[in-house]
């Protein structure tokens, strides 16, 4: 039996590891949760799950639900979060948060020794080196849940790190990939939150639209696999049926297929190394692939830059993104703004190459706080 906790178990990645743990109800012990701000759907997951702590997004409904499940601890915000992480059963945390938010439970669930599967890119590419330091420091492990990161640490299982040459991570180019980048002046939201392929949050269907997905991908993988970004390639490739590619030294390359659903690659690091078996309706068909166009793409090429240059830079393109993709989100700016509000954004910084975990956070506050305010809305 293995006990797990979900910080973001109301989102995407999280509803599908409930789903998981419905499925594997004699192997996982669900512990802890967190839900969102959506009543319903967290009436509808406490009524299904068993779990001894619950972290709600605000006080409001704390009460209710403590009368109505006296055995659960219900904490809330952002110490909640916390206090489930540090929850004493012993478990793997999975980080399914969306954005900043999802770093420093990270830190706290790393220093309570529990070992993390990890949907939020964030963590890894506002504190990638923090991260790794305190892995080695804690003894703990950490799995990658992201499709394409998964396919990659498949690939290298039982292989050496220095044969290496490279790696590729694959991209379906996202809602607006027919279009050019004229077209995409007056695109709408609706259109935007429409991904051929992927059904997932909103916050990441926008930036897959946008590439900045891939590009906090490309820096997630630095981080993961320990590569250069010069080894780090990315390629358009629209079926998303091949996630990820490894290229050996001896010419052999191998890549990691399966269907578009993220329970795969999330049952893969919840029973890492083993395989369970799960019924997937993958029928191989024609595979394109194409080069990235980054002129297309321009945010892609810019988080290369970011990564490359490292310090604080990475954690304000990720907080100028996470700030516009907000504002777009809310109707209030258009598609291509939140390109330009990202290049404007990191271009006008002073970078610190050696930040404490303190700059990191206030950054991002900060980041995310002007650009709200030079808009006068959120
Ligand atoms: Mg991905």
């Amino acid at each position: 039996m293995k006990n797990i906790y979900i910080l973001g178990a109301a989102g995407s990645i999280g509803l599908q590891t409930l789903d998981l743990v419905r499925k594997h109800k004699k192997e996982l012990n669900l512990v802890g949760i967190s839900l969102g701000n959506n009543h319903a759907l967290n009436e509808e997951i406490l009524s299904t799950h068993k779990v001894s702590i619950v972290c709600l997004r605000s006080q409001e409904y704390m009460e209710k639900y403590q009368i109505e499940y006296p055995n659960t601890t219900f904490v809330h915000g952002d110490e909640g979060l916390l206090d489930l992480v540090r929850y004493p059963i012993k478990g793997a945390v999975v980080n399914a948060l969306s954005g900043s938010a999802g770093l420093i439970p990270t830190i706290e669930a790393i220093k309570s020794r529990k070992d993390i599967l990890l949907a939020n890119k964030e963590t890894l590419v506002m504190a990638g080196d923090i991260i790794k330091k305190l892995l080695n420091n804690y003894n703990v492990k950490l799995y990658p849940i992201d499709s394409e990161h998964s396919a990659i640490w498949q690939c290298l299982q039982n292989e050496v790190s220095d044969t290496v040459d490279k790696i590729v991570i694959t991209a379906s180019g996202g809602s607006f990939r027919d279009l050019s980048r004229n077209d995409l002046k007056h695109v709408r939201l609706e259109d935007a939150l429409n991904h051929p392929n992927w059904s997932m949050g909103d916050k990441i269907t926008i930036d897959s639209a946008t590439m900045m997905n891939k590009g906090l991908e490309v820096i997630e993988a630095h981080y993961l696999f320990d590569l250069p970004y010069e080894k780090i390639e990315t390629v358009l490739h629209k079926e998303s049926a091949v996630h990820g590619l490894v290229y050996f030294q001896d010419g052999s390359i191998k890549a990691c297929i399966s269907s578009s659903d993220m329970r795969i690659p999330i049952q893969y690091a919840l029973f890492y190394p083993h395989r369970m078996p799960y019924e997937s309706k993958f029928v191989l068909t024609d595979l394109t692939f194409k080069q990235m166009d980054f002129k297309r793409y321009p945010l892609l090429s810019l988080a290369y830059k970011v990564g490359e240059t490292g310090g604080l830079l990475p954690t304000v393109m990720n907080a100028a993104n996470e700030a516009a993709v907000k504002l777009f989100l809310n109707q209030h700016i258009s598609f291509l703004d939140i390109e330009k509000i990202v290049f404007d954004t990191v271009d006008s910084f002073n970078n610190n190459l050696y930040p404490t975990l303190e700059e990191i956070i206030q950054t991002d506050d900060i980041i995310q706080q002007s650009i709200f305010k030079h808009y006068g809305k959120r």
